[in-house]
């Protein structure tokens, strides 16, 4: 017997199977989608089974061993593997890997153990039992066993001798049986509501409808995730399954909640801050079936379901679904696919829908459900626009409105959001002697001041140095601190307020489980104020809040991208609902520089339609997305020169061979220099061009034996 395996590494010019010969006490593990380790070259490798042939070829080099008897990589998700591939270029392998938790991966010499529980039970019939004489300890043993108290951590309290004496014996044995280790603490009732009118439409509607792809726009608090649960009920009772993607699980512990409250222990969890033995368990307690739901971010879309009715997203919009590394997937397009195999239904969810998914409800390709109305009657909450302009005369971050309305909050004992999309002190550090700033040493961005640690630090790769008050170029002692972040916010709220003030933003959510701690502690009204970045934005669902601040609202206005008008409606209406959830009504104050800008006067009602054709105009206008697909090629090297030098060709070639394609670039990118490393940027605008993916694959080819440049093909990229 010989099998053909896909070995771990991800390189183009590997990216095929390899034959080798299966020794005959081996063959009764050989399956497809089986891990298996291997001779490659000099080395060992991991790799899986992809396919078996029964020639005899004895010039092959054997198989070391079956890693572990279990499929890893089942029929379906061997064939979604090549839909990755063939979407985004990537290897074959590289897409397996980013389906598997790091303990399945191919991955030579990553050792995730089994967790086990150990229990002692009886190994010979109680008539026996009376024959034997005992001594007391084991005795007692016994007696404790009988009595269902077998777990061997315990027995051995009472002797760990007599313990082994019994088992030494055979009067007892030792069973093993898998510990899951992620235990849940569920000891939150969520009620269950009836479903309103609107809500039972949509449910209704998705159910009966043939379509198979429904976009649920639902303004924030208008009940989606009730309507999701309510789908999900209905599957199970037909014994299909369920998949929840949600954009970043630790910022929505409050949905896991609620979903365990309903359903209890028939879900599993994925997400990134769980540790590699717990991913393995959860992935494990899927694979074999335990579980029915499986909830989870982005690479949550491959969890090995049998069976699958429904796969909802939720908050659709949000670009944490796109994979920015390789292989850069959408876990959208994925879910439909996969949707496809099990002839399952796909909801994407959202208060404010990408403008890809509304527009494809317009052409049917989407099917579109609504709920208009907030699900507890309460009206939406009163947003008010302050100008700073006019504000800024006076020197302060805060406006007199704001300032005045915390005071309100505060004295009510209600609690307040505030919302900075910026984190660390200062994110501008200057010498206003000689204009010199401090900018990142291997990237071409600016550094931020950060002051609890008296550190400048790089965003983009981590660099970090001691902050300083003299300029290194002038010399003077004039360097200042301009811009502001949630660190200087924070400091600023402890000057102005007597109130107790919560800081969650990217420095302040290092550990595990900081998230959760940070929510839970203002729910438990342990802190008046929360202060964040756009962490706090998004699903959470605090009945004290009454008021939501937004600092500077131009922050995501002013980010380089097409997007920067769709991301700012997104954040202040996200931001927004979160004011007034519950019966004291709510209010929100949103502070800019640019009260007249279309994207921040439509968040003041969320009206999303209107935000939606404005945006539209402008993109076909500028024939942006949805109006055109986009690729985006980085050409990225070491070597300057080099890098400039064919990054012109690639564009000449590209502009040759496309015929229907606008080939724009290349460009020196918003961020050249990343890690000591030049980017030049191609974009590929078009609406259909049948050459796209085999000439792509043809450049990649003919870069990868070539060490000093590498290509980097984004389709549809986000950021
Ligand atoms: P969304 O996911 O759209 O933001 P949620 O499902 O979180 O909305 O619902 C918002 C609030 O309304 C929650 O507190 C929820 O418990 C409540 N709610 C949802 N559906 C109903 C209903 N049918 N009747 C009463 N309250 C409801
Ligand atoms: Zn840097």
């Amino acid at each position: 017997m010989t099998v053909n395996v896909l070995v771990e590494l991800s390189n183009r010019n590997i990216d095929k199977t390899f034959s080798y010969l299966v020794p005959v006490n081996m063959e009764e593990d050989i399956k497809i989608g089986v891990r298996v380790k291997v001779p490659f070259g000099k080395q060992k490798l991991e790799g899986f089974i992809m396919e078996i042939n029964n020639s005899k070829t004895d010039d092959l080099k054997e198989i070391y061993e079956v890693v572990d008897k279990d499929v890893i990589l089942n029929e379906e998700l061997l064939k979604l593997g090549y839909y990755i591939k063939d979407k985004t270029l990537c290897t074959l392998i590289s897409a397996y890997q980013a389906m598997l938790p790091k303990a399945l991966k191919a991955k030579n010499n990553t050792i995730i153990n089994k967790s086990y529980n150990k229990y002692i039970e009886l190994n010979i019939s109680k008539e026996e039992l009376s024959s034997i004489k005992l001594n007391e300890k084991q005795q007692l043993i016994i007696n404790e066993i009988k009595n269902g108290n077998n777990s061997k951590d315990i027995l051995s309290k009472i002797s760990i001798s007599s313990l082994k004496n019994l088992l030494t014996k055979e009067i007892v044995k030792e069973v093993k049986v898998e510990n899951y280790r992620l235990k849940s603490n569920n000891d939150i009732d969520y009620p269950i509501y009836k479903l309103n009118e609107e809500q039972k439409i949509v449910v209704r509607e998705i159910l009966s409808s043939n379509d198979k792809t429904f976009l649920l726009h639902g303004v924030t608090g208008s009940g989606k995730t009730e309507v999701y649960m309510e789908l999900i009920k209905q599957m199970l009772s037909n014994n299909k399954t369920a998949i929840v993607l949600v954009p970043e699980i630790s910022l929505t512990p409050q949905m896991v909640d609620r979903f365990k409250s309903r359903f209890n222990n028939n879900i599993a969890i994925l997400h990134s801050r769980l540790s590699e033995g717990e991913k393995y368990d959860e992935y494990r307690k899927i694979a074999n079936g335990l579980v029915k739901i499986v909830i989870g971010a982005r690479s949550a879309v491959f969890a090995p379901l049998k069976n699958i009715g429904i796969i909802i997203i939720d908050e659709e919009h949000t670009t944490t679904y796109k994979q920015e590394s390789n292989p850069k997937y959408n876990a959208i397009d994925v879910a439909i696919e996969r949707a496809k195999t099990h002839n399952a239904k796909v909801v994407l969810g959202s208060a404010t829908p990408s403008l890809e998914s509304y527009s494809k409800t317009l052409v049917h390709i989407y099917h579109l459900v609504k709920l208009t109305k907030r699900a507890n009657q309460k009206p939406l909450p009163e947003v008010t626009i302050v100008d700073m302009n006019e504000e800024k005369k006076k020197g302060s971050y805060f406006s007199k409105l704001l300032i005045d309305k915390i005071n309100e909050k505060l004295e009510k004992k209600e609690q307040i959001l505030l919302l900075l999309n910026r984190r660390g002190y200062a994110s501008f550090i200057t010498c206003s002697n000689c204009g010199y700033v401090s900018k990142c040493p291997n990237c071409d961005v600016t550094l931020t001041y950060h002051k609890s640690s008296g550190m400048e630090r790089c965003h983009y790769c981590g660099y970090a140095a001691p902050s300083r008050e003299e300029c290194p170029s002038c010399h003077e002692k004039s360097v200042k601190n301009l811009g502001v972040g949630t660190e200087k916010i924070e400091e600023e709220l402890n000057k102005l307020f007597n109130a107790r003030v919560l800081r969650m933003d990217l420095d302040t959510t290092g550990y595990k489980g900081a998230h959760e701690k940070i929510i839970k502690s203002f729910k438990k009204h342990e802190y008046d104020i929360l202060l964040g970045t756009q962490m706090i934005a998004k699903g959470l669902d605090f009945q004290n809040v009454t008021l939501v601040g937004v600092i500077n609202a131009d922050t995501s206005l002013m980010i380089p991208n097409f997007r920067s008008s769709e991301y700012t409606f997104d954040l202040l209406s996200q931001v927004a609902g979160r004011s007034g959830r519950s019966e004291k009504n709510g209010s929100v104050i949103i502070q800019t520089f640019n009260k007249d800008h279309y994207a921040i006067k439509l968040s003041k009602t969320q009206d999303y339609e209107t935000f939606f054709k404005q945006e539209m105009n402008i993109r076909k206008k500028l024939n942006y997305p949805p109006y055109c697909y986009l690729v985006s090629i980085k050409v990225i090297s070491t070597d300057y020169e080099l890098v400039k030098k064919e990054s012109n060709i690639i564009a000449k070639k590209l502009k040759e061979n496309l015929s229907n394609t606008i080939v724009l670039g290349p460009s020196i990118g918003s961020i050249f220099k990343i890690k000591n490393t030049y980017r030049f940027g191609i974009t590929l605008k078009y609406k259909k061009e049948d050459n796209l993916y085999s000439y792509l694959e043809k450049l990649l080819n003919y870069y990868k034996t070539n060490t000093k440049i590498t290509l980097d093909i984004d389709f549809n990229p986000i950021l």
